[in-house]
């Protein structure tokens, strides 16, 4: 057999990854959700021929989005994950006998169920007790909510389908809102080296800046994202992620990783200058 998973990165580049079986594709209320098991990447879980997670990489995203915020503040007690329905993020945080409570907010609980099945290197968490699921539209979510999180992670979609309320002004500003003075907000920032993900890029750090008073992106190399180069937001009330590392505490909890270490963190906040251009267009 040779089949092959491919996905557009542009109208003129494509990514295709040699398949062995399909578990599952199933069209949800929201997207269409496929279930691969591959030669090079192991499991792999996109929607809408959209690339979300394979085995292989994921651990470089998850540990990317979680460990820079947590190793920036150790007082973290209450989390809000928006999106994330594969898990990986989930456990990231779980790893942390400090966190208190999870709350994660994903629109569709098919995601979560087939994660469950299919994907028990992510979904691993989900059932711990401090992770509160909720099935609803995170733009919605945040708009109750006031003063509440030390830390909101968008594990999200790109910015178009049901992942495009993520990238708007009124959510960043109800981001702002829910979290505590000492909140700490991270995104999945897209990345800049195709045209459309580098406006989506720009868009999303300008409406950013807009609210909170650090506004930094940093950076990580995911093999099956378009260019490889993945890029995440952090902002925040007051912490600088650089000046900020608590390298002593974060070495101290003896958190295995295979591809953060506090050396890393420093590392990943500083930018190309084809990045830094693109940000100050911004
Ligand atoms: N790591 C991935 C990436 O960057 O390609 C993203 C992970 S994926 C599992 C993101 C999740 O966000 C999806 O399960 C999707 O259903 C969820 N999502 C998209 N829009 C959402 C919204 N408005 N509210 C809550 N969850 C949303």
């Amino acid at each position: 057999m040779d089949i092959w998973y491919t996905e557009n990165h542009t109208d003129n580049v494509r990514l295709s990854i040699r398949i062995d079986r399909q578990f599952a594709s199933v069209q949800s209320e929201f997207q269409r959700i496929d279930v691969f098991d591959s030669v090079e990447f192991g499991r792999i879980m996109t929607l809408d021929g959209l690339l979300m997670v394979t085995e292989k990489d994921e651990y470089i995203y998850h540990e990317m989005i979680t460990h820079i915020p947590m190793a920036t503040n150790p007082n973290i007690k209450k989390v809000l994950v928006i999106g994330a329905g594969d898990g990986g993020t989930v456990r990231e945080l779980c790893r942390y006998p400090s966190i208190e409570q999870i709350d994660m907010v994903e629109i569709d609980e098919l995601v979560v169920h087939l994660a469950k099945e299919y994907l028990p290197f992510t979904a691993c968490s989900l059932d711990d007790p401090r992770v509160h699921i909720y099935y609803q539209d995170g733009l919605r979510f945040v708009r109750k909510v006031e003063n509440e999180y030390d830390l909101i992670i968008v594990d999200s979609t790109d910015p178009f389908g049901v992942g495009e309320g993520l990238f708007t002004k009124e959510f960043y500003g109800n981001c702002y809102k829910a979290l505590t003075e000492d909140g700490i907000l991270v995104n999945q920032h897209e990345s800049t080296f195709y045209t459309s993900y580098s406006n989506a890029m720009k868009r999303a750090h300008s409406r950013i800046k807009g609210f909170f008073p650090i506004a930094l992106v940093y950076q990580a190399h995911i093999p099956t994202y378009p260019s490889g180069h993945w890029l995440f937001g952090f902002a925040s009330k007051k912490y600088d992620p650089v000046r900020d590392l608590q390298a002593d505490w974060w070495n101290g909890l003896g958190i295995k990783t295979r591809y953060y270490n506090t050396i890393l963190h420093r590392g990943c906040f500083a930018i190309p200058n084809n990045v830094r251009d693109a940000l100050r267009e911004s």
